[in-house]
């Protein structure tokens, strides 16, 4: 019975003469999202941005659109010619479906667009909600305070219109409109979801993954690209450089001790990560690091990986706990591929007891035994680049 989504957006609304970008952008998005199902007519009106349902299954487009980043709830309406009575008719039906569902409770919220309609937003809701009570007040009683299901009706220009229910967005601004940042992604649960943080704050992303192949497998390498593939749906194509870092981790074998294998090859992965967002216009880098989370994410292991980059390098979940980020990570669709088996380069040349209070001094000083500008540019020159997209 509906044909129309009204898809709300929060912040975006504040940004004063830059709205309309924010609204064009935020569009543009939603019939990007839309694409694999259908080609959506997608349009603002009164301030509100429309999502034509024509014969498309509403609860499959709903899941959709509310993955835009920048919408905050998306409601299922149904739209008709302008008439009073269809609209109190229509009212009645989105109603009973709401009676069926269990509901006990409701009241009516009106909107007169059409000033020249001879009854106020106020009259309206009194008159369509004795209109309710005449025919269903069996069934469902009026709380005009705290009411279980609100029905809201509008009488505008050239239409009318009845909705009730908002099914909920993840919020956050149009991608695109806050530059781009490089994300280090592994294959485990953090770094997505910090990826996909990032992006919900209208970031494009692009992202680098650093492998030991031959020593790590191919598997695992399939495994970054799902999870990129899985962001790629809210955040369009992902470009994914990888990087095998083999030869420096080999080096810091031979030339470092132990303990602060975790640490140097960490430093080299961020110098590596800054020379790329460098050349591709990327702003910032993102990583999965939460404090305290393992030995290397402790605030001397934080300063000493952080020591070597010039550029912003954004944490969003430094201070998330585990399950809080295990909630996002199935709440988006990443946990399953995370937690599938594979191994991680930095298992590979895993201390059996890293450093867990790093003095960079001492890391620089461990550090200069080796030649790494030469190891940064052959890793550079041997980079693999995939563009993905959901
Ligand atoms: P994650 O779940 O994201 O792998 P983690 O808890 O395993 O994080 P670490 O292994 O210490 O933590 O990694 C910290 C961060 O460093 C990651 O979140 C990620 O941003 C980056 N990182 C670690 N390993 C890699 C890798 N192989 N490729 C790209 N980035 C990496
Ligand atoms: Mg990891």
């Amino acid at each position: 019975m509906y044909n129309i989504l009204i898809a709300k957006y929060g912040e975006i609304g504040v940004k004063g003469k830059n709205r309309y970008l924010f609204e064009n952008k935020l569009m543009k998005n939603i019939k990007n999202m839309l694409k694999p199902i259908g080609d959506f007519k997608v349009y603002k009106e009164y301030g509100r941005i429309y999502v034509d349902l024509e014969d498309y299954d509403c609860e499959e487009v709903i899941e959709e659109v509310k993955k835009v980043f920048g919408i905050v709830g998306v409601c299922p309406a149904i739209k008709k010619e302008k008439d009073y009575d269809k609209l109190k008719e229509t009212a009645l039906l989105v109603l009973e479906e709401k009676i069926n569902q269990g509901y006990k409770t409701f009241k009516v919220a009106s909107r007169r667009g059409d000033k020249s309609f001879n009854l106020t937003s106020q009259e309206m809701s009194l008159d369509i909600g004795g209109y309710l009570l005449s025919k269903v007040g069996d069934k469902i009683s009026v709380d005009v305070r705290n009411p279980e299901v609100t029905i809201s009706c509008e009488y505008r220009e050239n239409h009318v219109m009845v909705y009730s229910d908002t099914v909920k967005g993840y919020g956050g601004l149009p991608l695109g409109t806050n530059g781009r940042a490089l994300s280090l992604l592994s294959g485990g649960i953090d770094s997505p979801v910090a990826s996909w943080m990032v992006a919900k704050r209208g970031m494009d992303l692009e992202c680098v993954h650093f492998h030991s192949y031959p020593f790590t497998n191919q598997k695992s390498q399939e495994k970054v690209r799902d999870l990129a593939k899985i962001l790629s749906k809210y955040c369009g194509r992902i470009r994914l450089h990888k990087v095998n870092i083999i030869e420096i981790q080999k080096a810091i074998a031979s030339k470092c001790k132990d303990e602060e294998m975790t640490i140097i090859s960490r430093r080299f992965m961020m110098k590596i990560a800054e020379e790329i967002a460098k050349s591709r216009n990327c702003d910032a880098l993102v990583t999965g690091e939460s404090i305290g989370q393992v030995a290397s994410q402790t605030i001397q292991g934080l300063t000493c990986t952080n020591a070597v980059v010039g550029i912003p390098v954004f944490r969003p979940l430094i201070a998330l706990d585990k399950t809080e980020i295990v909630d996002i990570a199935q709440n988006i669709g990443t946990f399953e591929t995370s937690i599938l088996p594979e191994e991680d380069c930095c298992t590979v040349f895993a201390p059996t007891k890293p450093l867990t209070k790093p003095k960079l001094d001492r890391i620089e000083k461990s550090e200069s035994a080796l030649d790494i500008d030469k190891l940064i540019k052959e890793a550079i020159e041997n980079i693999e680049v995939e563009d993905i997209e959901f």
